[in-house]
C-alpha cells in the first residue's frame, strides 16, 4: 500500500479574544473557576470569558469555525450552559485534526477583582481541561489602564498545536 507524505504542518498557532460585560448578582466565572466578586460576567452561557477565548483559539488554530458559528447565542441551549462544553468540544476537534495542545498563553484585562491570589487555582483548571501541565498555561491579568473599560472583562489567548502521532491507529495496524 502506497504511503502518503503527511503534508500538515507540524505545529499550528491560534488566537482568541473575547470580551463580556460585568452584571450585578451573577456568579463571576473565569477558566472555570468561580471568583468571589459582587458582579459576574454576563453572557448567553456562564459568561466564562477565559474559556471563550481558549476555545477560539482552539478553533482558530485548526481554522474550524468560530464559537459563536458552533454554539449560537440565539439557540436557548447554550443559555447558562457551563462553557467547559465548548472547550471540549473545540479539544475533540483538535484532536480529530491530528494535533493536541502544545502550551497555551493569556492575558486577562479587568479592573477588578485582582487575579494574582486566584491564578495558580485558574492555571491549574485550565491546564485540567486541556490535559496539559500547569506550567504550560500562562495566565497574566492587566487593569485597563486607559480604556475607559471599567466595566468589561477581555481575554486574549495564544495556543500553540503540535503534530500527534496516533499509537492507537499504528496499534491497530499491527493486528
Ligand atoms: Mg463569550
Amino acid at each position: 500500500m502506497p504511503t502518503t507524505h503527511d503534508q500538515r504542518p507540524t505545529a499550528r498557532i491560534g488566537y482568541g479574544f473575547d470580551s463580556h460585560e460585568f452584571r450585578p448578582e451573577i456568579p463571576l466565572k473565569i477558566g472555570g473557576i468561580t471568583l468571589p466578586h459582587d458582579k459576574g460576567l454576563g453572557g448567553h452561557s456562564d459568561g466564562d470569558v477565559l474559556l471563550h477565548a481558549i476555545t477560539d483559539a482552539l478553533l482558530g488554530a485548526i481554522a474550524a469555525p468560530d464559537i459563536g458559528a458552533l454554539f449560537p447565542p440565539s439557540d436557548p441551549k447554550w443559555k447558562g450552559a457551563d462553557s467547559t462544553i465548548f472547550l471540549r468540544e473545540a479539544l475533540k476537534r483538535v484532536g480529530e485534526a491530528g494535533y493536541r495542545v502544545a502550551n497555551l498563553d493569556a492575558s486577562l484585562v479587568l479592573a477588578a477583582p485582582k487575579i494574582g491570589p486566584s491564578a495558580a487555582v485558574i492555571r491549574a483548571r485550565v491546564a485540567e481541561l486541556l490535559g496539559l501541565d500547569s506550567d504550560c498555561v500562562g495566565l497574566k491579568a492587566k487593569t485597563p489602564e486607559g480604556l475607559n473599560l471599567e466595566n468589561a472583562a477581555l481575554a486574549h489567548v495564544v495556543v500553540l498545536l503540535e503534530k500527534a502521532t496516533s499509537p492507537r491507529k499504528k496499534a491497530a495496524k499491527k493486528k
